[in-house]
């Protein structure tokens, strides 16, 4: 151990989640520092990456408060914490209100309404990872304004333990320049983003094959708050479920076809099968949902999306960068054919199942019977397209993993629980290291920066209220 600083309150992780905890800390009056492993000045962070729209299940963050909360419980089938899930549907407009005070910028990014509050720069219509964009901005914009409140951001910070008295976390070790440095603290904030990267925790709770997931995502997501958390009998909830999208298989191999475009558009208007020509699960159900039903498979790179002309004409132009042309652009393989048979054994997928497979799901569609296939097609959310128009393609699928939606377990003031259900003192986490919020057993999605950014705010608003009171 080389040396011992102490701050009122440790923050571990300078993404979204962090940096907000931190500077609304520091607004209130309390001494932070944030620890932040990425030595560089433009550290890498999903935030820094992200597409910028902060929505609320893709509705507009100003939506009438119950409005939001049914929709978050109807995405995740009512898997989320109801208290969970009030704090997003209230807190989230307030941080978007309070961001745009501390200068970040947004944008309307698209036509639909919940595009109104993307991050500024928007991205623009290109195959590949997009930096610089409204995300990047925003970290410098937090980073900046926390140095001016008076807060720390320790870069090349990365913490590794938790330091307990008795029951009460009371700081924490972290690892800087080669060195083993102590930090007291009268309470750690864990916001590290997630688990996405770590393959041994995959394994344990995602995936067989954590190497045949594309990690769409910086790569700064290691699980550390969760091990932390876990070491010291933090509970850990919903942890099967992540954040993703579909992309094509060449995306794995680090072609300019993550994180856009993402072809989940194309996917849940046709059918996606597995090298047995057999569909493998209900694409009406979206492509998170999807992507998660494909890290399931013994090999998640056995899927291939099947569809006609209609619906690459169509839903192949959804989204700012939409799969079509951008695929083609960025060097994906599309096999194309004027029937199906010949697709097939382009394709080196067995004729005859691919055949019939297509013609039962286009029977179905006919009749109205989505919901009796097996598995079943539902219609409710996402229009299903019969597959009849020449020509015909297909690609073949990746998983590509955004962040994990699972993990540590907190209440409403971000206060991590033990599995009793009681708060562990002086121990906090928000952003996409906890869990609890998405998730259920559709995979549903309600917002990584909204998630992040009210959970950040609701925690420094009850941390720094708590610490005060105690004074
Ligand atoms: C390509 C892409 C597009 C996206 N688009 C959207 C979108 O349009 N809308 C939306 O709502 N969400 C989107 N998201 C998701 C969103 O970016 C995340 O949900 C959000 O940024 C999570 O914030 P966070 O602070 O929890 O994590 P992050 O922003 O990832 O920050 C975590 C930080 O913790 C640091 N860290 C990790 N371990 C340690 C340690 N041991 N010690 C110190 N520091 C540590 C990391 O280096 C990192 O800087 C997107 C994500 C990606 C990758």
């Amino acid at each position: 151990m080389s040396a011992t600083r102490a701050r009122e309150v440790a923050v571990v992780g300078g993404g979204l989640a962090g940096l907000v905890t931190a500077l609304r800390l520091a607004e209130r009056g309390v001494q932070v520092a944030v620890l932040e492993k990425g030595a560089e000045e433009r550290y890498p962070c999903n935030a820094r990456i992200s597409g910028g729209g902060f929505h609320v299940c893709f509705l507009h963050v100003e939506q009438d408060e119950a409005a939001l909360v049914a929709a978050i419980q109807q995405a995740t089938c009512g898997f989320a914490q109801p208290e969970l899930a009030a704090v997003v549907a209230r807190d989230t407009r307030t941080a978007v209100r309070w961001l745009k005070e501390k200068g970040v910028q947004f944008v309307k990014g698209g036509g639909d309404t919940w595009r109104e509050n993307t991050l500024a720069p928007a991205l623009v219509a290109r195959p590949g990872l997009q930096e610089g964009r409204g995300g990047d901005v925003l970290i410098r914009t937090l980073g900046a304004a926390l140095k001016n409140a008076g807060g720390a951001l320790l870069r090349g910070a990365r913490a590794t333990r938790l330091r307990m008295d008795g029951p009460r976390c009371v700081g924490l070790e972290m690892e800087r320049e080669g060195n083993t440095e102590i930090v007291d603290a009268r309470a750690v904030v864990l916001c590290d983003g997630g688990f996405q990267s770590n393959g041994e925790l995959l394994r344990e709770f995602i995936t067989a094959a954590p190497e045949r997931l594309k990690q769409r995502n910086a790569g700064a997501g290691n699980g550390d708050a969760l091990q932390m958390a876990r070491a010291v009998g933090a509970q850990l909830v919903g942890m099967q479920t992540f954040y993703g999208h579909l992309l094509a298989r060449e995306a794995m191999d680090d072609a300019p076809l993550w994180p856009y475009p993402m072809v989940d558009h194309v996917c849940t208007a046709g059918v996606v099968v597995h090298s047995t020509g057999r569909r493998i699960a209900d694409e009406g159900l979206g492509g998170v949902y999807l992507v998660n039903q494909l890290a399931r498979l013994a090999d998640p790179l056995s899927a291939i999306a099947v569809y006609d002309q209609a619906i690459w004409n169509g839903p192949g132009r959804g989204h700012i960068v939409p799969a079509n042309p951008h695929l083609v652009e960025g060097g994906a393989k599309i096999f194309r054919a004027h029937d199906l048979r010949s697709l097939a054994s382009e394709v080196g997928l067995p004729v005859a199942t691919l055949e019939a497979t297509i013609a039962e799901y286009n029977a179905a569609l006919a009749a109205g019977q989505g919901a009796r296939l097996a598995p079943p097609r539902t219609t409710s959310v996402i229009k299903a397209y019969p597959i009849v128009e020449p020509p015909f393609y297909a690609f073949r699928l990746c998983a590509g993993i955004t962040f994990t939606m699972g993990g540590i377990a907190v209440d409403r003031a971000g206060r991590v629980l033990n599995e009793s259900n009681e708060p562990i003192a002086g121990l906090c986490a928000a952003g996409c290291c906890t869990g609890g919020l998405d998730g259920g057993p559709q995979a549903g999605y309600v917002g990584g920066l909204a998630k992040s950014a009210a959970m950040g705010l609701r925690t420094a608003d009850d941390l720094a209220a708590f610490l005060r009171a105690g004074d």
